[in-house]
């Protein structure tokens, strides 16, 4: 079976890896570098703390699994970091209850407690318990990942975009490209992320995206001993690679205060005062229309695959295993129901 993945972002590379595994021959197409779309400028936190409804969620912890289950099965596999992640705020206990009664691994820790995890948090800014504390959660750098998942049997074709789709009666033949280079073949999955939309567009499919733009903030190298993803109230952490730190918050996409949020993160890690802002990164999260993640196969072209969602980075191993499953035949629908294309056709 010859497959045609658009997109080298972590969707693409995932469900590339995961059909080549299974004997498929597979190209991937990507209009710029593998892995520099958003999935090169993401939080790329593993979770499935507020995913609703519980079909989602549930991709989502699935999700989580198969990152500890790669990283546990690829010896030097340097891209995923566990280690849990701290929270504290308004509702949190409340949060944390649920959570542990649905079997996620959830905690309330004091603040001793926190501050042995992250040393080098300011005791005095956080509560005196009531700390959420999730230790399945973790983080992922994802060009990583995807350096990965397209280093084994799977050819890339890098730097040119998909730009129309051959159909031939109800199904797909193959895809042209800006080149001129045509890929005939007997599938095609579409993993464009935000560009999703103009990907299906170009198969007469009309799939709703409603993208954000997004903002993240690196800083230069800093002596901090920050270990894991954090949640303060107002600004969020993850260690960023040889001492840098990847900020982000809910204010900073609309506000881009960058110096601001620096500030406000100095004010939990006292340490991070030496830090400057070295880098902004801008981003765009791939949304479909009702939030929701499109996946598996779609009823009435044969041989076209979507993989697209926000939560990409949690989701990406799961997901692009059931994808490529249902690529290579094998009903996933239990699975995939809700996830389904045609919902917005209705
Ligand atoms: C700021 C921010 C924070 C986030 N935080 C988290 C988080 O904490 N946890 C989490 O799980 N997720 C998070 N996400 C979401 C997650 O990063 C995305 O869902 C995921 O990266 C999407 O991956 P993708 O492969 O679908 O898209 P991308 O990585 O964008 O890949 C799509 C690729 O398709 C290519 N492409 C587009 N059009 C064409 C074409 N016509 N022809 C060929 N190639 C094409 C692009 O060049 C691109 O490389 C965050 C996103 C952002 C922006």
């Amino acid at each position: 079976m010859r497959v045609v993945v658009v997109g080298a972002g972590v969707y693409g590379a995932a469900v590339a890896a995961a059909l080549a595994r299974q004997g498929a021959t597979v190209t991937v197409v990507d209009a710029g570098a593998p892995g520099a779309g958003t999935s090169g400028a993401s939080f790329s936190w593993v979770n499935s703390r507020d995913k609703r409804p519980s079909v989602y969620h549930d991709l989502n912890v699935a999700g989580m699994a198969a990152h500890r289950r790669l990283a546990d099965e690829v010896p030097l596999s340097g891209w995923y970091h566990g280690g849990g992640a701290l929270t504290w705020g308004d509702g949190v206990s409340e949060r944390v209850e649920a959570l542990r009664e649905s079997g996620y691994a959830a905690e309330l820790l004091t603040r001793a407690e926190a501050v042995e995890l992250e040393p080098g948090l300011d005791p005095d800014r956080l509560p005196g318990d009531g700390i959420g504390f999730f230790p399945d959660e973790g983080w992922v750098e994802p060009v990583r990942l995807v350096g990965h998942l397209l280093s084994r049997d799977v050819e890339v074709v890098a730097g040119d975009a998909v730009t129309g789709l051959e159909v031939g009666g109800d199904a797909v033949r193959g895809v042209r490209l800006a080149s001129g280079t045509h890929l005939s073949a007997d599938a095609v999955v579409n993993c464009a992320g935000p560009r999703a939309g103009e990907v299906a567009a170009m198969a007469g499919l009309a799939l709703p995206m409603r993208n954000l733009p997004c903002v993240l903030v690196y800083t230069s190298p800093v002596a901090v001993p920050l270990a894991r993803v954090v949640h303060a109230p107002d600004v969020h952490f993850r260690p960023e690679g040889d001492g840098r730190v990847l900020l982000h918050s809910g204010e900073i996409d609309r506000t881009e205060q960058v110096e601001g949020l620096l500030r406000d993160a100095a004010s939990y890690y006292p340490g991070m005062r030496a830090a400057r802002v070295e880098s902004v990164r801008r981003g765009e999260r791939p949304i479909p229309g009702d939030g929701l993640p499109v996946l598996g196969r779609v009823t009435g072209l044969r041989g076209y695959f979507f993989a697209v969602s926000h939560s990409g980075v949690t989701l990406c191993l799961h997901a692009g295993e059931l994808v490529a499953d249902e690529v290579l035949g094998k009903d996933r629908d239990d699975a995939l129901a809700a996830f389904r294309f045609e919902r917005f056709e209705r």
